[in-house]
């Protein structure tokens, strides 16, 4: 079965005025989609034909089949990440668990967009759920994600050029001050409460 590309939670002029549909005409239209036919060419024959998406990004090692399976994960994550009307803070569980990690919302913040400009390159900057239960920030280089360790991804912004230069241009900092307006927490919370779920079960 060949790998597909997952359609986009929503239309493709919802994320305005922060994501215009031209950056999404291509980011998921081109860059995303590109992957994937990528990937396909890539495992035609080979032991990851038939695969999970999942398995091909944590057994593939470094190169080719990595950073296409990686990338279609990564991409797919974050429009997850984003949603029409979304942005302000999470509650719950979650909450806490940033709160305790950083002092504070506000300190998360700071911390999740130093990641994402600090970024030398191209890469994503990522909160995380650690084995212990806390939350950390982590930022990742091309198309290594979390998935390949022991920390499991809540939620993810793409900080490669494709992702904003339409809309801002050079401007990495106006677009992560503006992603803010479209984080999807409640993704976030369902991912932290899935994996504190695992976690117990695996005890
Ligand atoms: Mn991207």
């Amino acid at each position: 079965m060949a790998f597909t590309l997952p359609e986009l939670p929503y239309p493709k002029t919802a994320l305005q005025p922060h994501i215009s549909p031209e950056t999404l005409d291509f980011h998921y239209g081109k860059h995303h989609a590109g992957y994937v036919k990528k990937l396909n060419e890539l495992v035609a024959g080979g032991k990851f034909e038939n695969a999970k998406l999942e398995d091909v990004v944590k057994q593939a090692g470094p190169g080719a089949i990595f950073n296409n399976a990686a990338q279609i994960w990564n991409h797919t994550f974050y429009w997850n990440s984003m949603a029409p009307g979304a942005g302000g803070k999470p509650s719950g569980e979650l909450d806490a668990a940033i709160t305790k990690a950083f002092g504070s919302f506000e300190a998360f913040q700071k911390a999740f967009a130093d990641a994402c400009i600090g970024q030398f390159g191209s890469g994503w900057a990522w909160l995380v759920r650690k084995p212990d239960g806390s939350v950390a920030v982590e930022k990742t280089a091309n198309a290594e994600t979390p998935l390949t360790g022991a920390n499991v991804p809540l939620l993810v912004c793409d900080v490669w050029e494709h992702a904003y230069y339409i809309d801002k241009r050079n401007d990495r900092a106006a677009y992560v001050a503006s992603w803010w307006n479209l984080v999807n927490w409640k993704f976030a919370a369902e991912n932290f409460a899935k994996a504190g779920k695992a976690t117990a079960a695996a005890r």
